[in-house]
């Protein structure tokens, strides 16, 4: 089965968009950064497809002040056996130093990256959507794992990947 890992900095979305494409609450979702401890895994369907679905959190325990240093290896490990990577940021807050660094370690590896700017709904987050082109992963997908608005232009992206 491939694997999708998502990856970004804490309280982006990562585990709302997991809970969506699982359809169960597997993963705990909260409103403080911090809450999920390990990765996990889900199975997932996306308008047919089918696919196993990695959440991520291994840095959100941490002081986010030291967290530049060690995104190498975090990235690293959350990127093991991953067939694609969906890259998550929070079009409403637009794009962050720690966002600028897990981009540049994703883009030392060979794993295939699919942007998502979540938070999209409404016009809040167009200004993030634009500032995301920046990472240089394409276009990045409008998405809204709280409303679930971008479901079909992340398959039409996963699809020719896995
Ligand atoms: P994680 O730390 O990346 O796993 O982020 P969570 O999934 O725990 O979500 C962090 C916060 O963002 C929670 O308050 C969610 O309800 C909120 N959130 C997640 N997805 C969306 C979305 O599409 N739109 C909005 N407005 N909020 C969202
Ligand atoms: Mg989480």
């Amino acid at each position: 089965m491939p694997h999708v890992v998502i990856i970004g900095r804490p309280n982006v979305g990562k585990s709302t968009l997991f809970n969506r494409l699982v359809g169960k609450k597997l993963a705990l979702v909260d409103d403080q950064p911090g809450v999920t401890r390990d990765r996990r895994f889900g199975d997932a369907e996306l308008l047919g497809l089918a696919f196993t679905i990695v959440d991520t959190a291994g840095w959100e325990d941490d002081d986010p002040s030291s967290l530049p240093g060690r995104m190498r290896a975090q990235t690293e490990a959350a990127l093991e056996g991953a067939t694609v990577a969906l890259f998550v940021i929070d079009a409403r807050a637009g794009l962050t130093p720690l966002d600028e660094e897990i981009g540049r370690h994703l883009h030392e590896s060979s794993v295939p990256v699919v942007l998502l700017a979540n938070k999209a709904e409404g016009r809040a987050g167009d200004s993030g959507l634009f500032e995301s082109y920046a990472l240089g992963f394409g276009d990045p997908i409008a998405f809204s794992a709280e409303h679930g608005e971008g479901l079909a232009d992340l398959f039409q992206a996963l699809l020719p990947l896995i």
